[in-house]
């Protein structure tokens, strides 16, 4: 009870939140009761206060894995901002900046220390030399070859459980069948780790699926209602990311084109511009979004296909993080089916991706509630219609060969 009542008070007094979101509150009592444990929450479900509260309530440094530069800097801006002592490193800072870093760390005054997968084997000596409390490893998919984001560096991490025998340690993801749950539990070598699962359902998202026949016109007519509103729509290409962007510019919309091609200069420009609100469109590639940490995204739409289900409900789970309602589209054209086949062929993976493909299309080409589709994809069982898609707010009208025959006969 006791403990509760400190958490609460971290939780009020260092973020500004009145109570915790589904199972924050179990996982951190695990983390300090020194469990390992994974975390599978929706983006946008909270993950990152289940290794930060808990790096305020223990003495020492916690250790945060996080795969990209920009994810650690808006985390740790944004523990900056309550106060909190936190600081990242890569390989992307100045020496003299990776210098006080680590002059932090040592000295004991860090409470969160983020870094790049990358960077670990450099500076493990130091880390075990340091009072580390706690071990988060963000993102965690990235570990497996099962998942869709994988990130050899990750493979590297399995050392931290030989190196901190005793510290707990927190994998969490927005994206794990239960294959590739499994799997990452072994690389890291927590196989014991407790699993909490929350649940995936985000209600205040909108589900559509359109044909991809006549998708800028459609785009157009739909902006011409939604001037105002942040939106993001993901394309398959780099190229077809600016094309679009352009089309949209030549339209009056303030829209930009983001993809892994441009200069992380302008790629961080673009993404301030958006999460500050002084450019509501962005035309991207899925290297966009992961991290970003802007409630107030009202649309997403898919241009093209996405490759797999984890990465659609990654990219549409972007929109409506402030709990009200956002709309998301998705358009499905049997091209992007054959183009994503090919990019798929003579790759070590590729049965592995045709199949989640395939899952990919089946949900497109369903007739029943998508909702239901997407979370029994994620092993969730829900049997009662969502009422929120584009199928349950007009079922399909089915080809009733009965009613047909009785017209015949009766004719
Ligand atoms: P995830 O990593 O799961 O995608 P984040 O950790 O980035 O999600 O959190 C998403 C948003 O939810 C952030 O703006 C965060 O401040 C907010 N949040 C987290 N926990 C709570 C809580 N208990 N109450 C209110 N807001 C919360
Ligand atoms: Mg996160």
């Amino acid at each position: 009870m006791s403990t509760n009542l400190n958490l609460i008070s971290l939780l009020k007094e260092n973020f500004g939140f009145d109570s915790f979101r589904p199972n924050q509150k179990q996982i951190i009592l695990e983390l300090l009761a020194g469990k390992d444990v994974m975390a599978i929450m929706p983006t946008g479900g909270g993950k990152s206060l289940c290794y930060q509260l808990p790096a305020l309530a223990l003495p020492g440094t916690t250790l945060v894995i996080s795969p990209l530069i920009a994810l650690m800097k808006d985390q740790v801006d944004a523990l900056l901002v309550n106060g909190i002592k936190a600081a990242y490193y890569n390989s992307s800072q100045p020496p003299q900046i990776q210098t006080e870093v680590l002059t932090r760390l040592r000295e004991g005054k860090l409470d969160l220390f983020y870094l790049a997968p990358e960077s670990l084997p450099f500076l493990l000596s130091r880390l075990v030399n340091s009072n580390i409390n706690l071990i988060a490893i963000d993102e965690a998919h990235c570990i497996s070859s099962w998942g869709h984001d994988f990130r050899p560096a990750y493979t590297k991490l399995r050392v931290l459980r030989n190196k901190f025998p005793e510290i707990p340690i927190l994998a969490l993801t927005a994206t794990a069948d239960r294959a590739t749950q499994d799997d990452i539990l072994e690389q890291l070598n927590i196989p014991e780790a407790s699993r909490h699962i929350a649940s995936f359902d985000r209600k205040n998202l909108y589900l559509e699926v359109k044909p991809g026949n006549n998708r800028q016109k459609h785009i157009l007519n739909f902006l011409k209602k939604k001037q105002q509103e942040s939106g993001i729509i993901y394309c398959l290409s780099r190229k077809g990311t600016e094309k679009l962007a352009a089309t949209l510019l030549a339209n009056g919309h303030t829209a930009k084109a983001y993809h892994a091609g441009m200069t992380p200069e302008d790629r961080n420009r673009i993404q301030e511009d958006f999460v500050n609100d002084r450019v509501p469109i962005i035309v991207a590639t899925i290297a966009f979004g992961m991290g970003i940490d802007k409630s107030n995204v009202r649309w997403v739409i898919h241009y093209n296909l996405p490759k797999n289900i984890e990465g659609y409900y990654q990219e549409i789970g972007r929109g409506g993080r402030d709990g009200l309602p956002a709309y998301t589209l998705l358009f499905y054209s049997y091209a992007d089916i054959i183009q994503l086949r090919k990019f798929a062929k003579g790759t070590a993976t590729e049965e592995f991706q045709l199949a989640k493909l395939e899952r990919m299309q089946q949900y497109a080409e369903a007739l029943s509630c998508r909702r239901i589709a997407l979370l029994n994809y994620f092993g969730e069982h829900v049997s009662s219609n969502c009422g929120n898609c584009d199928i349950c707010n007009a079922p399909p009208k089915y080809f009733d060969g009965t009613i047909l025959a009785q017209k015949i006969c009766s004719a």
